[in-house]
């Protein structure tokens, strides 16, 4: 089976070729733990799930190392712990923010289909990383020390800007930041920064007296270097990411090792949208992934973890996704079809051929799906091939012997009187035969209201109307 995977760094599909099919590795940035994550930060997470289950399914599920770190040292997470804990020292409310922000994202995201990473590294844990790579930097002259930082000299790299397709000139030209005083360039970045009174702080390297912290690109760089080697195969994480955060990594990676690249292929995920804008905490039009789970806050419904899945691999991954409720519902209805099929087989050894073919190429999820619909309509008349769906659905991560109570989480059981809809579908009869359409159209909505839905047909023999109802889920 080739795998093709679309590569941001030479903007083609190219063949896919591990350095060591024994042990492809595959890095993706995760999240920075302050606060619930958004839908939007949940797309790279599903994306590159379902990359991790065809590299796993290809190479063999023990020849594949994921590592997906947390962020856990940020100026986001010491103003919320400042903020929700006031009375604490600082180290210590930042550690409850920590904790329980990771606590929630893990069951979230497992509530999501989502397998855990092979590794899922701490930036706290890798700070004596962190600082080897720095002190490598400033040895081979990438990096300078200025007034208890440590900077990233950009010019000491020809080039710098090639993930982003930039060069550095243009940067320059477009940086409207004002420009601390201390850098030599206005792109160079900081690799470790004095703490303030009461942060984090650990003992500097390069020579630096007072204590201080790292920057946010060089922990990925430490973390994905620790785990996966200074080269390896994919580096992922969404688009935003490509600028400064992955070229900053690269250059890192590279410059303090002296080799040619870091990571083979860089893949982006797309942005997820609401009404044609990214969804970000900035901009307040988010939805948090507890809440869409746990709550009717969004198209006044709650959804199951794999609606929300399936509903996310709809869409191409590099393409912007619009988050509707529309789409849900679309993904429930499906997953409410496939259930009664799936519960009473036995999965199939192996997934569908086509599903995997359609995934490994640049991960096609969208015609993924449309297969899945054809391998659903054989289903309905032979066990064989609902023993295939079912091992395609488990593989794809959208199946876990869900039932459609469970599917249908939030919804509540609709109960009507039956003599009073089959008095209301009577008068609404009468009205249309009276040609009183707007009576007729008056007694469907307040059916509509109470769960009823309505379908007419014609008596073969007699020709009349005839109206059947039924609950409207
Ligand atoms: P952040 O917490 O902002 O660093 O984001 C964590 C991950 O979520 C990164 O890979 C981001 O690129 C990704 N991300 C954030 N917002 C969105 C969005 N609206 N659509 C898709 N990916 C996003
Ligand atoms: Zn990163």
């Amino acid at each position: 089976m080739s795998l093709t995977l679309y590569n941001t760094l030479s903007r083609r599909k190219e063949p896919f070729t591990p350095i060591d099919p024994s042990n492809v590795r595959m890095y993706v940035c995760g999240p920075t733990v302050y606060d619930y994550a958004h839908i939007g930060n949940a797309r790279p997470v599903i994306v590159f799930d379902m990359l991790f289950r065809l590299l796993r399914h290809v190479y063999g599920a023990e020849h594949v190392t994921y590592v997906r770190n947390i962020t856990d040292v940020d100026d986001k997470i010491n103003a919320r712990a400042a903020a929700d804990f006031p009375d604490l020292p600082l180290n210590e409310a930042i550690r409850r923010v920590t904790s329980a922000t990771e606590k929630q994202f893990h069951d979230d995201i497992a509530a999501l289909g989502v397998l855990l990473p092979t590794v899922e590294p701490r930036a706290t844990e890798h700070i004596e990383e962190m600082k080897r790579l720095i002190e490598a930097l400033v040895a081979r002259g990438h990096a300078y020390v200025a007034e208890g930082h440590v900077l990233f000299d950009v010019a000491s790299m020809p080039d710098y800007g090639r993930l982003s397709n930039r060069s550095l000139d243009e940067m320059e030209a477009g940086a409207r930041v004002e420009v601390a005083p201390y850098k030599k360039g206005p792109m160079d970045f900081v690799l470790w920064k004095p703490s303030k009174p009461g942060e984090p702080a650990w003992p500097s390297p390069a020579g630096i007296v007072e204590p201080g912290r790292p920057g946010w690109h060089i922990e990925c760089s430490a973390m994905a270097e620790r785990h996966l080697g200074p080269v390896f195969d994919i580096h992922g994480g969404g688009i935003d990411l490509v600028f400064p955060h992955h070229e900053n990594e690269i250059a890192q990676s590279r410059c303090a090792h002296g080799l040619p690249v870091m990571a083979h292929v860089w893949l982006h995920n797309g942005f997820l949208q609401v009404e044609g804008e990214k969804m970000s905490k900035s901009l307040g039009n988010f939805i948090t992934i507890h809440e869409l789970l746990a709550t009717k806050k969004f198209g006044a419904n709650q959804w199951h973890g794999r609606v929300i899945r399936l509903a996310m691999l709809g869409t191409h991954y590099r393409q912007p996704i619009d988050w509707t409720a529309e789409r849900l519902l679309q993904a429930r209805s499906t997953l409410l079809d496939f259930a009664d099929l799936l519960a009473p087989v036995t999965p199939a050894a192996a997934p569908n051929p086509d599903v995997v073919a359609a995934l490994s190429d640049d991960l096609n999820t969208p015609s993924a799906r449309s297969i899945v619909h054809g391998l659903a309509k054989s289903a309905k008349r032979n066990p064989g091939a609902a023993a295939e769906l079912r091992a395609t659905l488990e593989f794809m991560g959208l199946y876990g012997g869900e039932t459609r109570d469970e599917l249908n989480v939030g919804v509540e059981a609709i109960t009507v009187d039956s003599g009073k809809v089959d008095a209301l579908v009577a008068a609404r009869l009468a009205a249309r035969k009276a040609k009183d359409f707007k009576e007729s159209d008056r007694l469907r909505d307040e059916l509509a209201a109470m769960g009823v839905s309505l379908k007419d047909a014609k008596d073969p023999k007699t020709g009349e109307i005839v109206t059947t109802w039924e609950i409207a889920r």
